[in-house]
C-alpha cells in the first residue's frame, strides 16, 4: 500500500519474480512526495528535486532486463549548487571537486580549500565503509554493522564517527562559518539538525560530488517511470483507495480494510507509508521517536530579477544554530531562515528574462502539523526580505503553499515529517525498522525505514522489503545485495 518511490520499486520487483502485486494508493495520483503541484496550468516538482545515486534506478531497471534511459531522461549539472549569504558572499560547488577548491580558495582561503580537498576524502571514505554494510544491506544491528565491515577494518567504522555530530566534524576542515554551515546543511537531507545528526552523515557529500542529476520533464518524471516499470512488470494501480486497517488475523497481516469498507485479502502486505502511521491502522509499528523535519514550501509561477538562480540554491541567515534550536527546542520557524529554491526552468538554458519561471521555495519547520497549522503567509514576506537582502527579487506572479498541517494531511500521522524519525544521535540510524515489520506477513518499505529518507534511499528500501517478502515465502534465505554494477536477480 502507497505508490511512493519505495513502494513503486518494491512492487517492480514483486511483480517481476511472479507475484500478483495491485498497489493501493490513497491520492489521486502516484508518487507520495514526489509530486507535481499545478500553478497557473503549468506541474511544479513540490517534494525532491535533488536526484542523486542513479545507479540505484539503473539497477532496478537492468534487473527487469530494461534500460533506465529508455524512460527516463537526466542530464549532469557542472554547478551542483548555488549558495549567497545575507551578511555578504556567493559560492558555487560544482560537479568537479578542483573546480570546487578553487572556488573555495577564492572564498575562503587556502587553508579552508585544503579543508575541502580532506573533507572530500573523508566523506568519500565514510560512504565506502557504509555502502555494503548498511546502505544496500539489510538493516543491521550495532554487532551486524561490526561484523559485515569486518574485524579488521574496525578502524574504518570508527573513523564513521557515529559519536560526533556533525557540526562539531565540519570544524576539522573548515574554519569560515559559512562553508561549515553549507556543508551542516547536508544534515537536512534527511531531516536532521547538524549539531544533533550524526559526522557520519557527511557521506551525503560524497553521495552528492558522485553525482546530481538534473531530469528531463522534473522529478515527476521519477515517478512516472517507475509507475511504468511497475505495471510493465505486471503490477496493478489502484488510486484514490485509502487503507484504513491492515487486517490481521492469528497474529499475522492477511489483508488490508479500506476507507469505503471495501477489504482486500493477501498473503502479505507491504506498508509504503511512514512507520510511525502502523498503530493507526491497526498494525504494531515502532517505538515513538522524535520527527524530522518539516517544511513550509511554494510552488511559484513568476519572473526573478536581481540574481542568476543555478538549478539548486541555497540562501542562508546568518544566524544558523539559532534555526535550528527554533525547530526543534521552541517549535517555531526562526525569524530569518535558510532558503532553498530549486529553478526547475534553469538546467541547460535559463528562462529568457522577465518571463515567468517554476520554482520551489522552502524553508524548514517543525513537523507539527497535527497539533497547530502555519500560516504560510506569515512566513513568505520575512523570505522575501531575505532574498532581496540576497540581490534576488520575485517578481508578480502566482503560488501554492504546502505548511507541516498540508503534508501531515498528505501523509498522515506524520505531523509534517518529511523523513521519518529524525536522525539525532550516534544510533537512531539504527533504530528505524527495517524490511520486515513486527507481524508475520507485514513488510515495510520508504523514508521512514532503513536504509533512511531520500528518493535513492527509498527506492532502496522497496528492494529490500521485495527481497525479504520473496525470500519468506519461498521459505528460504537468500543474502541480497545491491551496489553500483552488482545487481539482484
Ligand atoms: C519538499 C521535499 C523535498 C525533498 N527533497 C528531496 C531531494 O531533493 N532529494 C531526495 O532524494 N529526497 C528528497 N525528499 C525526500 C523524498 O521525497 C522522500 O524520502 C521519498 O520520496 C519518500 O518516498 P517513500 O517511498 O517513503 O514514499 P512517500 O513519498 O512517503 O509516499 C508514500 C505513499 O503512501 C501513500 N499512503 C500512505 N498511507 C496510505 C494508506 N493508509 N493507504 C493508501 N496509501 C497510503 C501516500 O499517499 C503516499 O503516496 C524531499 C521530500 C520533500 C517532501
Amino acid at each position: 500500500m502507497g505508490a511512493g518511490v519505495a513502494g513503486l520499486t518494491a512492487a517492480a520487483d514483486l511483480a517481476r519474480r511472479g507475484a500478483d502485486v495491485t498497489i493501493l494508493e490513497r491520492a489521486a495520483s502516484h508518487g507520495g512526495k514526489m509530486r507535481h503541484v499545478m500553478v497557473d496550468g503549468r506541474g511544479i516538482d513540490g517534494g525532491p528535486t535533488v536526484f542523486t545515486m542513479r545507479w540505484i534506478f539503473e539497477g532496478l531497471f537492468a534487473d527487469a532486463g530494461e534500460s533506465l534511459s529508455d524512460h527516463l531522461g537526466v542530464y549532469s549539472t557542472n554547478v551542483l549548487a548555488r549558495h549567497a549569504w545575507r551578511a555578504g558572499g556567493r559560492l558555487d560547488l560544482f560537479a568537479d571537486i578542483e573546480a570546487s577548491v578553487q572556488a573555495i580558495g577564492d572564498f575562503a582561503g587556502a587553508a579552508d580549500a585544503r579543508g575541502y580537498r580532506e573533507f572530500c576524502a573523508r566523506a568519500a571514505a565514510i560512504y565506502r565503509t557504509l555502502e555494503g554494510s548498511f546502505i544496500g544491506a539489510e538493516k543491521p544491528s550495532q554487532l551486524d554493522l561490526v561484523r559485515r565491515v569486518g574485524l579488521s577494518r574496525l578502524g574504518e567504522l570508527w573513523r564513521t564517527a557515529p559519536f560526533r555530530s556533525m557540526w562539531s566534524a565540519l570544524g576539522d576542515h573548515f574554519s569560515d562559518p559559512r562553508l561549515r554551515q553549507l556543508f551542516g546543511r547536508y544534515a537536512t537531507y534527511v531531516g536532521a539538525s547538524p549539531w544533533f545528526a550524526p559526522a557520519t552523515l557527511m557521506l551525503v557529500a560524497h553521495v552528492e560530488q558522485d553525482g546530481v542529476w538534473l531530469v528531463r520533464g522534473g522529478m515527476r518524471a521519477v515517478a512516472d517511470a517507475l509507475r511504468g516499470l511497475a505495471e510493465r512488470q505486471g503490477a496493478s494501480l489502484r488510486c484514490g483507495a485509502d487503507v484504513t486497517r491492515i487486517i490481521i488475523e492469528g497474529g499475522r497481516a492477511k489483508g488490508v480494510e479500506l476507507a469505503n469498507g471495501e477489504r482486500l485479502m493477501a498473503d502479505a502486505v507491504l506498508f509504503n507509508g511512514d512507520a510511525a502511521a502502523l498503530p493507526s491502522l491497526g498494525a504494531p509499528g515502532p517505538k515513538p521517536a522524535q520527527r524530522s523535519l518539516s517544511a513550509i514550501t511554494w510552488c511559484v509561477n513568476a519572473p526573478t530579477s536581481g540574481f542568476d538562480l543555478a538549478h539548486h540554491n541555497v540562501f542562508f541567515a546568518e544566524d544558523y544554530a539559532e534555526e535550528f534550536r527554533a525547530i526543534f527546542n521552541r517549535r517555531e520557524v526562526t525569524a530569518a531562515p535558510t532558503i532553498y529554491i530549486c529553478a526547475q526552468d534553469r538546467g541547460l538554458q535559463p528562462p529568457p528574462p522577465g518571463t515567468p519561471e517554476r520554482l520551489l521555495l522552502l524553508i524548514n519547520a517543525p513537523a507539527d502539523g497535527d497539533s497547530r497549522d502555519f500560516n504560510a503567509s506569515d512566513y513568505i514576506e520575512r523570505t522575501h526580505s531575505l532574498l532581496a537582502s540576497c540581490g534576488l527579487h520575485i517578481g508578480e506572479g502566482s503560488a501554492v503553499a504546502t505548511t507541516p498541517s498540508g503534508f501531515d494531511a498528505l501523509f498522515p500521522t506524520t505531523g509534517g515529517a518529511l523523513y521519518g524519525m529524525a536522525s539525532h544521535g550516534a544510533t537512531a540510524t539504527l533504530r528505524r525498522s527495517g524490511a520486515r515489520g513486527k507481524i508475520p506477513g507485514l513488510y515495510l518499505a520508504g523514508g521512514s525505514v532503513h536504509p533512511g529518507p531520500g528518493v535513492p534511499m527509498a527506492a532502496m528500501s522497496g528492494r529490500l522489503a521485495a527481497a525479504r517478502l520473496l525470500e519468506d515465502a519461498a521459505g528460504r534465505s537468500t543474502s541480497v545485495g545491491f551496489a553500483p554494477g552488482r545487481h539482484s536477480r
